[in-house]
């Protein structure tokens, strides 16, 4: 797998410190298990990150050799995600994702939402903002132009599309600020599924997207 699209590096810092909310923290946590290079930018960070909360967090003397609660929730919660793809690599659900859309992604109860567009809703913790969601488009499909509500990342889990930026493969991130519009293609041959998920909700425009609106609460 060649990836060419990456997150940007203030979208990695807020991931690996853990102040990116947890709808774009699962996209770039997908993409971080398949990208060594992320994997490691990301452990780096990590690790400058620990070392200045070390000099800046005021130590008790009695627990001066104990890790913080909050270094130790840090290391806990970041496993080397990309030494994680062992044998099954048939299945392509991220395996961080398999909890909340089961382990493959043809087994994904999809849901109909127009012609040649599928999705599927995943849960967030109660209160979490922001829209987590997979969707699957039928080859040559085009998704509803839409602008965002913040942050959107978008990660090709199969297939491929192209838009105005360029084509996004298997492994790709499109990571976009909120004054982007683009009007994703999915390719010609195989179509495709990605993991998309945004700070808020997303707004389509055009009549194709009222239409779209009420029905698929994006
Ligand atoms: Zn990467």
């Amino acid at each position: 797998m060649t990836i060419k699209f990456h997150p940007d590096s203030a979208t990695l810092m807020s991931f690996a410190s853990g102040s990116l909310g947890e709808a774009l923290s699962a996209v770039v946590a997908a993409h971080v298990e398949m990208c060594p290079r992320c994997a490691a930018e990301a452990r780096r960070m990590e690790r400058i990150g620990a070392a200045m909360f070390e000099q800046l967090a005021p130590t008790p003397m009695s627990s001066a050799a104990e890790p913080t609660a909050a270094l130790q929730t840090m290391t806990k919660e970041r496993p080397a995600r990309a030494a994680n793809r062992d044998e099954d690599t048939d299945a392509d659900m991220p395996r961080t994702l398999r909890k909340i859309a089961g382990p493959e992604l043809d087994r994904v109860p999809w849901r109909r939402i127009g012609i040649g567009v599928w999705h599927y809703p995943l849960p967030l913790s109660p209160g979490a903002k922001g829209d987590l969601r997979l969707l699957k488009v039928a080859p040559g499909q085009a998704m509803p132009e839409h602008g965002h509500g913040g942050a959107e990342l978008t990660l090709l889990l199969r297939g491929s599309y192209r838009d105005e930026i360029g084509t996004f493969q298997t492994g790709d991130l499109a990571d976009l600020d909120d004054d982007v519009e683009h009007r994703p293609v999915a390719d010609l041959q195989d179509g495709c599924i990605c993991l998309i998920a945004s700070e808020e909700k997303a707004k389509f425009r055009g009549l194709m997207a009222r239409l779209f609106q009420p029905l698929t609460g994006f």
